[in-house]
């Protein structure tokens, strides 16, 4: 007896046929967790069989958004292992030859019925209000008249003898599973084109790899008591099967694209961190003790990954927990990472170019700056806006911006910050706080009546990050050779105080 236990294999088997989606991803996530938790191999398998819909720039996507999440594999396509091919379009003789070997025993039969009898058949069921399977027509077919319709090319499906009875496996997530064989049509395992359905496929293949857990969404369990009764005819052991709980928006209805975006490809796009969204997903359907918290690393989500804890009841995606995460793994992951990225949705914008030191210095001040308030790093650049387009004239005349001014004080501190700064040779960064104070004990005003008209005048808007921090980024920023060079502190206000005046709005002390 071998009593070495078998090593677990499990698979993700995607269809080439559209981008990664988060449903998808997460099962490949709950694949790859069991295996880095308890050992054995990951395997990646094309299932690219629908010729019309599979495309191969989508195959490259699916691998690169899984290796964007930091997943790794053990075989695929373009890992070489022992039982590959890896795409289901290199596999076909074997399923001809599986098919064959049914038909042989008898257990599978050829069924010449055509597409359109079989349609009017399940229209007039249809009309009576009756559930239609397929009725068996060709099972008793003899082998002559058999014989003679394939001599004569009469086009046919491979079709497989339900046996009757009831249809019982066990699932990881659902538990005991039991249907009756009644309902069940004899699928078809081998289209009129040769070619095999998915059911016989992922049957075929999933035996032939030596797969021992099938984890996949439960879009998959109705198929499944089918593909209980292909491995039975073949005699063949059934794999541990898990079903995932599909996935809603927050109205509760599948996730769609209604509820907006969720390929992986557009969070990537968004610039939402890998980290973030595997800790994401992996929460999807599955909860981790009350006292593991939920913001967990790679390693954590293995230690504490449990399969058999996931839930049968079904997880809603949610855009703000996802982005909750986000901003948590913003500050935490290294922030050369944080800048390089930002710098690419910089540079898309034409706001910055290639970096020597001071630069760098520079835009890590102002990333630094403007990370607390985005969920993703693609909202950047709309952000920070204001460091490079500073109009005084439209500010004025935005109605938050007016109503800033008639605020109690306003226009004594805008003036007063003119008078501050107006010495050319003094540095507002290293004053600043002397600067403030002086604004203060001049106007009276403090709080949100100080801050505010000193940030529109300097920003043109009412918000962003702490004032200190915007006035050195102006400084420092209108002193460097931007693609797009910004005004410093000094030009700014008198650009802001000239459009006051424009609008009729003076210094106070004229008013004398
Ligand atoms: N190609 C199938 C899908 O993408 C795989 C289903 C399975 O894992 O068996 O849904």
């Amino acid at each position: 007896m071998n009593l070495v236990p078998m090593s677990n294999r499990l698979r993700f088997a995607p269809s080439p046929t559209g981008e990664l989606h988060v449903g998808n991803a997460r099962t490949a996530i709950f694949n790859w967790l069991f295996v880095r938790k308890f050992g054995g191999s990951f395997i990646i398998r094309i299932e690219d069989t629908d010729i019309d819909r599979s495309q191969k720039r989508f195959e490259n996507q699916i691998f690169n958004d899984l290796k964007w999440l930091g997943l790794d594999w053990q075989e695929g396509p373009d890992i070489d292992g022992q039982l590959g091919p890896y795409r289901q379009s290199d596999r076909t003789e074997n399923y001809k030859v599986q098919s064959q070997k049914l038909l042989d025993k008898g257990l599978a039969y050829n069924c010449f019925c055509t597409e359109k009898e079989l349609f009017i058949q399940a229209e007039e069921a249809k009309r009576s209000g009756l559930a239609w399977k397929y009725p068996g027509t060709c099972r008793t077919l003899s082998r002559e008249i058999i014989r003679d319709k394939i001599a004569k090319g009469c086009p046919s499906v491979v079709r497989l003898k339900v046996r009757s009875g009831r249809v019982q496996f066990q699932d990881m997530v659902h538990g005991e599973m039991d249907f009756s064989s009644e309902v069940i049509g004899d699928p078809i395992l081998i289209r009129s084109t040769g070619l095999p359905t998915y059911n016989f496929a992922v049957v075929v293949d999933d035996f032939s790899m030596k797969i021992t857990h099938v984890v996949r969404g439960d879009d998959h369990l109705s198929n499944t008591p089918r593909q209980v009764l292909i491995y039975e005819a073949f005699g063949w052991k059934l794999p541990i099967f898990a079903h995932l709980s599909t996935i809603l928006g927050e109205d509760r209805t599948r996730l769609s694209k209604r509820h907006g975006s969720t390929s992986i490809q557009h969070f990537r796009e968004k610039g939402v961190l890998p980290e973030a969204l595997l800790n994401y997903l992996t929460l999807l359907g599955w909860a981790p003790r009350e006292d593991q918290g939920e913001i967990l690393e790679k390693n954590q989500l293995i230690e504490y990954f449990d399969l058999e804890q996931v839930s049968r009841s079904s997880a809603v995606f949610d855009f703000d927990k996802l982005y909750f995460f986000n901003r948590h793994y913003m500050k935490t992951v290294k922030f050369s990472k944080v800048i390089d990225l930002a710098l690419s949705f910089f540079s898309q914008e034409g706001f910055m170019k290639e970096m020597d030191s001071k630069l760098k210095t520079w835009f890590e001040l102002v990333v630094q700056a403007f990370l607390p308030g985005i969920d993703h790093l693609s909202q950047i650049t709309n952000k920070t806006k204001s460091l490079w387009f500073f109009d005084g004239k439209a500010s004025v005349n935005t109605e938050r911006v007016c109503q800033i001014l008639t605020n109690s004080g306003a226009v004594e501190v805008i003036f007063e910050l003119n008078v501050q700064i107006s010495d050319p040779k003094r540095d507002l960064i290293k004053d600043w706080s002397v600067i403030l104070e002086k604004i203060k004990s001049v106007s009276g005003q403090k709080g949100k009546n100080l801050f505010h008209p000193i940030r529109v005048a300097l920003t043109g808007i009412d918000s962003g990050p702490e004032l200190e921090k915007v006035v050195s980024i102006l400084e420092l920023g209108s002193s460097l050779n931007l693609p797009r060079p910004i005004k410093n502190c000094r030009t700014r206000v008198s650009e802001f105080i000239e459009a006051m005046t424009l609008v009729g709005i003076t210094p106070p002390s004229s008013d004398l």
